[in-house]
């Protein structure tokens, strides 16, 4: 970390979350001069973890999605992280009463379906709202949208055909004991990080690049956007002249909401560890609930999409008010006694995300490629939102910083370095 705000930079790197991490890493030992600024006080951005009871609690990214190729999961161990691989709980449904097995069956024929037709559709080079791929009438339609508030945020409606099918993933899903957070907070340190420093605008009228912040002006030769989203969509971070293509793009991809809950949850014997449940089926408008993450005697409950923002607006304890209701409902009036909330998260109403991850509108399924396109050599974007094959994650914005580090690289003259992964700090 740093404390002052240089007057000139050859590479500026805004945001510290993955995507502004991997990049500074990737370009140090470079003979430039480099910082990353950062708004907010802490580094980690999306993936962040909260210390409970001497654990670890993620309050964003919590699973090494592709574990089995992905390159976090490697580094994880090798920097001394625990890296745990218990399947995760979607694979096991606690209790057959929620859906008894013979409906737990029909439901995964059912997303099966659902998603054999979307492949095709978009091999036909068919776009529009995944949701028109929904069978009429299908019972576990409300379903299927409550698992695509989980995978995107928002109901199938607000997602695109063609960047649904885009999505690759190996199925294979690890954790991080520690936290997922912490260990991207840790390949962070001794980086040349200035937290809170928010970049206002970003003036590109002259030979060098002059960003504003609070603390003051820096100029830049290349810089390096990670900011999410709708923070450019919504232009809280501004080109000047303006960048209307790039902000369209930002705009095509706009962030869902996913947000967690963790809860004690007493007489937790009563619970095998790692396993879930849903509170409904006949809703979207319901919530997941990991049962015993890592066996600890907690409950993380998820809620995606419509029900996050409803929760959110109305303020922190109404998650923990839906979540008692429906494992109430569900397990019995004992629950209410048994569950404490401990943390949840507000990502929507955090003025440094305003949401989890991106979805491609229906129609947008370009924006993806159109907003990574670097605009004069000179500004590069780069985060989980320009990730194409693996949008939505902390390793697809990780390769995305590597990514852009290797352009402003090669645009300042130099040689991009080691291969995608291998880079050392
Ligand atoms: C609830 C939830 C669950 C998730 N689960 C998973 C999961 O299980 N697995 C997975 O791989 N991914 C998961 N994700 C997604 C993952 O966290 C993100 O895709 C990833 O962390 C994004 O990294 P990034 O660098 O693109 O953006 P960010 O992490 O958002 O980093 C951007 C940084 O820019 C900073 N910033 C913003 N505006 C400015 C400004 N004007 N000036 C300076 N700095 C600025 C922000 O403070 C932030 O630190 C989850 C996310 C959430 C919210």
């Amino acid at each position: 970390m740093t404390d002052r705000l240089p007057a000139t930079l050859d590479i500026a790197i805004i945001g510290a979350g993955a995507a502004g991490i991997a990049a500074a890493r990737a370009v140090a030992g470079q003979p430039l001069t480099v910082a990353v600024l950062e708004a907010r006080d802490r580094i980690g951005g999306r993936a962040h973890t909260v210390g409970f009871d001497g654990v670890g609690l993620d309050m964003g990214a919590g699973w090494l999605h592709s574990a089995d190729e992905n390159l976090l999961a490697a580094r994880a161990a090798a920097e001394g992280f625990t890296v745990d691989r218990t399947p995760p709980p979607w694979e096991r449904q606690a209790f057959d009463h929620e859906m008894s097995r013979a409906e737990q069956v029909e439901f995964r024929t059912a997303f099966a379906a659902f998603e054999d037709r979307v492949a095709e559709a978009a091999a036909n080079g068919e776009e529009g709202p995944a949701s028109s791929l929904f069978e009429a009438g299908n019972r576990w339609n409300p379903r299927i949208d409550a698992i695509s508030g989980a995978l995107n945020g928002a109901r199938f409606d607000q997602v695109s055909i063609r960047d649904y099918d885009a999505y690759r993933d190996t199925g294979i899903n690890w954790r991080v004991a520690e936290g997922y957070g912490r260990f991207v907070t840790h390949l962070g340190e001794r980086l040349p990080i200035l937290t809170a420093c928010p970049v206002t605008r970003i003036d590109r009228s002259g030979p060098a690049l002059k960003l504003h912040t609070p603390r003051g002006v820096v100029e830049a030769r290349a810089v390096i956007v990670t900011v999410p989203t709708d923070l450019i969509a919504r232009e809280h971070l501004r080109f000047d002249p303006p960048l209307p293509s790039l902000v369209e793009a930002a705009a095509g991809l706009p962030l869902g909401l996913a947000s967690k809950l963790h809860m004690t949850v007493a007489g937790h014997q009563d619970f095998s560890p790692d396993s879930q449940l849903w509170g409904r089926t006949d809703t979207a408008d319901t919530a997941g609930y990991h049962l015993r993450p890592f066996g600890r005697p907690m409950i993380e409950a998820w809620f995606g999409g419509d029900i996050a923002r409803q929760l959110e607006a109305e303020g922190q304890s109404a998650f923990h008010a839906f979540a008692t209701d429906e494992l109430v409902n569900l397990l019995g009036s004992d629950m209410r006694r048994r569950l404490a909330p401990v943390v949840g998260s507000m990502w929507g109403a955090d003025p440094w995300s305003s949401g989890a991850y991106s979805h491609a509108l229906p129609g947008q399924a370009g924006d993806r490629a159109r907003l990574k396109a670097p605009v004069e050599n000179r500004i590069f974007i780069a985060g989980e939102a320009t990730a194409e094959a693996v949008y939505g994650t902390v390793h697809g914005a990780w390769m995305e910083g590597e990514r852009a580090a290797r352009e402003a690289l090669a645009a300042l003259g130099l040689d991009a370095g080691p291969a995608p992964g291998d880079e050392e700090a």
